[in-house]
């Protein structure tokens, strides 16, 4: 594709990463970032093979893998220790594993990467509106500011303002946005188990029917100059409507029901001395009928949020910012062709994990007991069939594209961590 003037809205995962992309393929880039002084905050979150395979091609996958700490599987147990699932990236490939990982690594990972391209970052920037600039060859849009102060215009638009985005009205495209009842709770702790500890290396989850919900997430060392002590996440499923009486009960009562849900979390609730240490977030439901018009293309949440049951969001988000890159690369002219091209390729991979994520959510955090009841029927039978435990795996390992037995093909260094 020609160089053309890009706007993008928001600096996190999908933005950022399709910044750099568009920026490496000679394309001139603004950012206009919400937050005045953008930082590397957050919990912890898997970046999946998937992931990796973007940050390759970003050349930022050594320093994410340094950084974070290998997760070799997934194991979801129930109070009586019955595992429900317990899954393995190496049954896929021997070279495969996913990596858990503090968010802001992913950000400054990201940024300073950002800071080495002609890239123009405009922080403390909040885009309200988009606004069509007439007068000029093709369709370039105004971004309208929340002072109403107009910046641009800009021939693309991305928009990767995430799953709250307020631009999406701006388009005639359908979509359904709906918040999910119940979100989670969230620390990050400094990791006290050695690290060739068996529960090191995995994803750990324990739950009770679907009403209670605990993980625990190894990161590895946290954003900062220097590798810090390791840390680890700990997330805590909660209905959003149920904070107050959370806050209420007090956190020592808290901190018990977990200890004897499950002991290994005791040294992680040791160190929460204030419960404002325990941080809440929501998730939401997007579904937009296509991601892209004319000159405007939706990524990351803000195209396609779903709740983190499946640990995909940061790994879909950097998928599209690879897509459109090589989208755009793969047309001359026609920049709504492509962006046309863009939606056409990636509806198959996002049709599959938005209802998977849907499907699989109210068995884990829902109203309904009796679902909770049915999975801990229903998925130790599936994880026992050789099929179904593939396809568990490879949904997992963020590769399932579609509902045809495509795979998307993935590119990994075999040196590993
Ligand atoms: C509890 C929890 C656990 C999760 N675990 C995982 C996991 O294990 N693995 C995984 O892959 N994903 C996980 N996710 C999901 C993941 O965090 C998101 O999918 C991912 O951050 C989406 O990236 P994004 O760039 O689309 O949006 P965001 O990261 O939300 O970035 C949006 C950016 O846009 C900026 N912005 C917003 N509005 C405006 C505006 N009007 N103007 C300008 N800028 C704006 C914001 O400040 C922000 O910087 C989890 C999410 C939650 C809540």
């Amino acid at each position: 594709m020609r160089p053309l003037d890009v706007g993008i809205i928001g600096a996190g995962t999908a933005g950022a990463a399709a910044a750099i992309f568009l920026a490496r393929a000679g394309h001139a880039v603004t950012i206009y970032e919400r937050v005045p002084q953008p930082g590397p905050v957050g919990a912890g979150i898997t970046i999946q093979p998937t992931g990796l395979h973007v940050l390759c091609r970003l050349g930022l996958y050594p320093y994410v893998v340094s950084r974070g700490a290998r997760i070799d599987r997934l194991l979801c147990e129930t109070t009586s220790r019955k595992p429900l699932v317990d899954l393995s990236y190496a049954t896929v490939g021997e070279e495969l594993f996913g990596v858990g990982l503090h968010r802001g690594v992913l950000f400054e990972a990201l940024h300073a990467a950002l800071a080495k391209e002609k890239i123009t970052l405009r922080t403390g920037a909040e885009i309200v509106d988009l606004a069509r600039a007439d007068g000029r060859r093709g369709r370039w849009s105004w971004f309208v500011d929340a002072a109403r102060d107009r910046h641009g215009p800009h021939e693309l638009v991305v928009v990767a303002d995430g799953a709250r985005s307020q631009l999406r009205d701006d388009t005639s495209t359908s979509k359904r946005i709906e918040p999910y009842p119940w979100g989670a709770l969230w620390v990050v702790a400094n990791e006290t188990r050695a690290p060739d500890h068996a529960k090191a290396s995995m994803l750990h989850q324990v739950v009770d029917g679907n009403q209670r919900f605990l993980g625990l997430l190894p990161t590895g060392h946290g954003p900062g100059p220097r590798k810090g002590s390791r840390l680890v996440s700990l997330f805590w499923s909660l209905r959003c409507d149920r904070i107050d009486a959370w806050r209420a009960r007090g956190l020592t009562a808290w901190k018990d029901e977990l200890r004897a849900l499950e002991p290994e979390a005791a040294p992680v609730l040791d160190q929460i001395e204030s419960i404002d240490q325990v941080l809440f977030a929501m998730y939401h439901d997007v579904v937009m009928h296509r991601w892209t018009t004319r000159n405007v293309v939706y990524l990351g949440d803000a195209a396609h949020a779903t709740s983190p049951q499946l640990g995909q969001g940061c790994n879909l988000a950097l998928w599209d910012a690879m897509v459109l890159a090589d989208e755009l690369a793969a047309e001359e002219h026609d920049l709504a062709r492509s962006l046309e091209r863009y939606t056409r390729a990636r509806a198959d991979h996002l049709a599959f994990y938005q209802l998977a994520t849907r499907w699989l959510t109210p068995l884990f955090q829902g109203d309904l007991p009796l679902l909770g009841a049915l999975r801990d029927v229903a998925m130790p039978l599936m994880a026992k069939v050789a099929l179904t435990n593939r396809i568990m795996t490879l949904s997992m390992l963020g590769v399932v594209d579609g509902f045809s037995g495509k795979m998307l093909a993935l590119r990994l260094p075999r040196d590993v961590a």
